[in-house]
């Protein structure tokens, strides 16, 4: 039997359902503070990640997947070497959105020199080659948003209090949530500080794993995530960065920092928190659930004031934030919060016997026609069949339609609760199944 990919998931059902809310819930509430949609492809230029993500990072390094067509496989298997291959040729699944949506940005000009800032949000797949395991996979969905072109501290506080919002409007009991914010410094405080990180990792590399010490020369505040008991004990002793931002960066966290207290969004301070990619500045945060093992990270993000000019275009501010469906649905399922909500309910349209397959078919015709979900029966089944499949299918009423019915210009409708019967006219088919359904007070007039 054919098998999915390892760490990937068929999406249906209950659990298709809780993504289309998620979607909706996103979708409502960044259309109050004016983001629109963007989806970008799913395949990109190696470089797009290169230059936004980082060379260093292990999500470049390790964890894209890289992606030739058949042909170019074939020319690859003959001389074995990617290095013929031309930039263009050179193609990835993105790992996140971000990187994808400022190379559209760059690409279309969205946000022209003076103009007012490009506000977009996804909803998309994401690839990345980890490990399968609880709350990690290979092909996950995050729900984002990009504000480019807005350097004001107020920008950063918006965007986590959106964020906060986002999870309190899906349901978690917030007090188990944890927001974590640090400022990371910029291109004139971080470069120093980065290899005060450096030199501390060497005076101490008779402690530190061989990860660490790679990650030293490459990336070494990446060392601050070591899952190594002992780097974990060293690093705590390194220099940080709350202690070697310049002015403006200190000014711009200070503000970032009122503004939430105002808003009254509850956050931990941690110094300590670099997050993985090599394209923050400034403002950076992440959100944990607490008392929910292995769950991990539920959503993270920060601003990116370089990140336009290295895909290419004019210096422009960003800042984003981005969240995985799958945690979230962990996490929310451990608060016993089930996104999926209840299976649709439906008005199931009956025929006592093939005569009057017409008058069944006109009837769903009709009833969808008012917006209304209908099954039918499609396989000859008994009356009594018919009746057991409409319970399965969550039916509220069953529209009955016999030789009796189709004589006198009439519906039986079956309240599937209480299985009452009452005869209606023809002409008051919708009104009468909308009555049955949600009450009188849903019938439009
Ligand atoms: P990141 O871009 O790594 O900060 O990821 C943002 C959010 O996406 C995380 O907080 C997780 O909720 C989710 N996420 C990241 N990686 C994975 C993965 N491999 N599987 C499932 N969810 C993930």
């Amino acid at each position: 039997m054919a098998q999915k990919v390892q760490g990937t998931e068929d999406l249906y059902g209950g659990y298709m359902r809780a993504w289309q809310y998620m979607q909706a819930v996103a979708h409502e509430l960044f259309d109050t503070y004016g983001f629109d949609m963007i989806e970008t492809p799913a395949l990109e230029q190696v470089d797009t990640f290169v230059h936004g993500i980082g060379e260093s990072t292990d999500v470049v390094r390790k964890e894209m997947f890289r992606v030739i067509s058949g042909a170019l496989f074939e020319k690859l298997l003959g001389d074995g070497s990617e290095k013929s291959l031309k930039p263009r040729q050179r193609l990835a699944m993105r790992p996140e959105g971000t990187a994808g949506v400022v190379r559209a940005v760059v690409e279309n000009n969205l946000v022209p020199q003076g103009s007012s800032p490009a506000k977009l949000w996804y909803a998309e797949s994401m690839f990345r080659g980890e490990r399968p395991q609880k709350g990690r996979l290979r092909q996950f969905h995050q729900v984002g948003l990009e504000w480019l072109g807005a350097p004001d501290p107020a920008a950063d506080a918006e965007c986590i209090i959106i964020l906060m919002e986002f999870y309190h409007r899906l349901g978690f009991d917030m007090s188990k949530l944890r927001l974590y914010i640090n400022s990371m410094g910029d291109s004139h405080c971080r470069p120093a500080y980065r290899e005060k990180v450096k030199q501390f990792i060497y005076d101490h590399k008779d402690e530190m794993c061989a990860d660490c010490l790679e990650r030293a020369e490459l990336n070494p505040l990446r060392s601050f995530d070591c899952k190594n008991e002992r780097c974990h004990e060293v690093m705590k002793s390194a220099p940080l960065i709350s202690d070697n931002l310049c002015e403006d960066c200190a000014e711009h966290y200070a503000q970032v920092k009122a503004y939430l207290d105002a808003a009254g969004i509850s956050y931990v301070e941690d110094p300590t928190l670099v997050r993985g990619l090599d394209y923050y500045t400034r403002t950076v945060f992440e959100v944990e659930v607490v008392n929910v093992d292995d769950v991990g990270a539920i959503g993270g993000g920060g601003r990116y004031d370089g990140l336009v000019e290295l895909e290419g275009g004019k210096p422009t501010p960003g800042i984003g934030f981005a969240v995985g469906f799958e945690r979230i649905a962990l996490a929310l399922a451990a608060q016993g919060v089930d996104l999926a909500g209840d299976e649709p309910t439906c008005v199931y349209v009956a025929c006592a016997a093939p005569e009057q397959r017409s008058a069944v078919f006109d009837a769903t015709l009709t009833l969808r026609d008012a917006g209304l979900r209908v099954e039918a029966d499609y396989q000859g089944r008994s009356l009594k069949s018919q009746f057991k499949q409409a319970d399965k299918l969550h039916a509220l009423v069953c529209v009955v339609i016999g030789a009796d019915e189709v004589t006198n210009n009439t519906y039986t409708l079956r309240d599937m609760n209480t299985h009452e019967q009452i005869s209606v006219a023809k002409d008051n088919l919708v009104d009468e199944v909308i009555k049955l359904m949600y009450g009188a007070e849903f019938i439009d007039i």
